[in-house]
This record gives C-alpha cells, sequence and structure tokens, in this order.
C-alpha cells in the first residue's frame, strides 16, 4: 500500500516500509519468519530488493530485525543502518539485554555496515535517537515527505501511544523520547505498530507528551 507518493507500507506482523523517491530504502525487515511475506510483497509491488541502496533498522527487536539475514541474501548491494548503539547489538558483537531476551539469542547476526549518530542523515534520512524501548531505538525523520518513521518509539494500535511496557528496557526513558519527538514538525508518521498517521501528525504527539 502506497500511503504517501514514494512512501510503501508492507504490513508482516511488524510494518515496514519502501522509500522509492530518490533511492530505494527499506526501513526495517519484519521477522525470519515473514521475510518471505515480505519479500513477496515487494515483488507484487515491483521493488526488487537488489536494487536496495540501504535497509535501516530502528531497533533489534525480532519482529523488526530478525529478517535481515535472509533479505540481505537477495539485496546484495544494499548497506544496513542503525544506531551506533543498536549495531553492536545487530551485530551481536555486544548482547542485549532487555525483553525479549529468549527470542534475540536465536535471531542471526547481521554486521551493520553504517552506524549512525544522533542528528546524523543517511540517505535523506536523519537520525533522531529515541532510547527506552530498546537501548538504541531511532526514530527517522525524512523532511521531504514530512514524515516521522517512529520505529517503536510509540505506537498507534489504539490512538497514539507508548508501546507495552512489558518490551520497553526503560519505560521512563521510552516516555522522555516521545516527549523529544514532540519537539520536532511533521505533517505524517508511521510506526512499527498501527496505522499511519496522514496530516497533523506532530500535533498529537505534543498532545501525548502532555498526557506523559
Ligand atoms: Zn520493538
Amino acid at each position: 500500500m502506497e500511503i504517501l507518493r514514494g512512501v510503501h507500507l508492507f504490513e508482516t506482523y511488524a510494518n515496514t516500509y519502501v522509500l522509492t523517491d530518490s533511492s530505494l530504502i527499506l526501513i526495517d525487515t519484519t521477522s525470519e519468519l515473514d521475510a518471505g511475506k515480505l519479500l513477496a510483497h515487494m515483488e507484487k509491488a515491483r521493488i526488487r530488493p537488489k536494487d536496495l541502496a540501504s535497509i535501516v533498522i530502528t531497533h533489534v527487536h525480532p519482529d523488526h530485525v530478525s529478517g535481515l539475514a535472509r533479505i540481505k541474501r537477495d539485496a546484495v548491494g544494499a548497506k544496513v543502518v542503525s544506531s551506533k548503539i543498536e549495531a553492536e547489538y545487530i551485530a551481536k558483537t555486544r548482547t542485549y539485554d532487555g525483553p525479549p531476551g529468549a527470542q534475540y539469542q536465536k535471531q542471526p547476526p547481521t554486521p551493520v555496515d553504517v552506524a549512525l549518530d544522533d542528528g546524523q542523515a543517511h540517505d535523506g534520512l536523519k537520525a533522531i535517537f529515541t532510547p527506552g524501548h530498546t537501548r538504541g531505538s531511532m526514530s527517522l525523520l525524512d523532511e521531504s515527505h514530512s514524515l516521522l518513521i517512529a520505529g517503536d518509539a510509540a505506537n498507534n494500535e489504539n490512538g497514539l501511544g507508548p508501546m507495552d511496557d512489558r518490551y520497553n528496557v526503560d519505560p521512563k526513558q521510552h516516555r522522555e523520547s516521545i516527549k523529544r519527538l514532540a519537539t520536532f514538525h511533521f505533517e505524517n508518521a508511521v510506526f512499527g505498530h498501527g496505522k499511519p498517521i496522514v496530516g497533523g501528525a506532530s500535533a498529537q504527539f505534543v498532545g501525548l507528551a502532555k498526557r506523559l
């Protein structure tokens, strides 16, 4: 589904996105179990994995990254991008200590090619570190679409809100990150879980930040 011109949403257990405007960018890679489903969705939309320039991982949770090894087999030219904190957990040079522990143990390690700092831009996307859900969670600001790619910094399953605290490594820091997102301006927002917001998105974040 193309939710904005050049922004495709592919629904699996967790949402993934492909930006098709300038270079082809995949945001998150779903679970190992759903990777085939994501590839089928992409094929239907005529997006060829081998044309992907970047695969950006918002955070290390299995439903966002355990499909990466499978996707990388087809996306041979793509650079894997994450926050510099999460890069070590994704490559497993360091062991992630937050929930859900057992599932993390099973996911394959994948090296990260580009480890971003907070505020650094890559392929037109600006990294905004939003720790608390995981230690190195990252959201992305795509100014060309006035779009926040939140990852799991918030969810919009039953209205905009924080993630379930069972999955947050630091619930207090997670809320501070939502307050930080509310200081940016963006018309639209997409989430790892829940529906996109098209129009008036940052105003909703400001409203949520006041209630936290
Ligand atoms: Zn998550």
